[in-house]
């Protein structure tokens, strides 16, 4: 399993491999500096070995999702977009379907490729390499939007 942990904006602040042999009960950052993060691995598996709960925060509530490369595929699109409109320009409709057929397979193979993740709704730390439970929800807008004011309200106590 490899943890990716976010720091409070949502960055990747570090990221470790996890042996469920011999799990850590607290990690460090490799650079040394930060703060270390303490495992909560109590009842964390199920019988399954599916994941229960967020490691870092505790949080039951996680949404699954591919790693998609938003960017790679937006660029891809943008590609086919320009080179398309050049081989219609001059004529070779074929060429130019034949483009926009290409980019959408690669597009596709990416998609069904990636890896899929899971990630926690509270404090967005992901879990690579994880046996992810079927029909583990999607992200979902409103419980996101919940748990974003609940980090603002506690961005605000401190
Ligand atoms: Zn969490």
């Amino acid at each position: 399993m490899k943890i990716d942990v976010k720091d409070s904006k949502g960055d990747s602040a570090f990221n470790f491999s996890v042996d469920l042999g011999a799990p850590p009960t607290v990690v460090r950052p490799d650079s040394g500096d930060g703060k270390p993060v303490t495992l909560d691995w109590d009842r964390a598996m199920d019988d399954q070995k599916y994941l229960r709960h967020c490691l870092v925060c505790g949080c039951s509530d996680m949404y699954v999702h591919k790693a998609f490369p938003q960017v790679t595929g937006f660029a891809l699109i943008i590609l086919a977009a320009v080179i398309a409109s050049v081989l219609f320009g001059f004529g070779q409709i074929l060429l130019a379907l034949i483009a926009l057929g290409v980019v959408l397979v690669i597009d596709l193979a990416i998609y069904l490729f990636a890896p899929r993740i899971l990630t926690c709704y509270r404090c967005g730390s992901d879990y690579r390499s994880i046996k992810i439970r079927p029909g583990q929800p999607k992200w979902d807008a409103a419980l996101a939007e919940r748990y974003k004011a609940q980090r603002m309200i506690e961005r605000g106590r401190r």
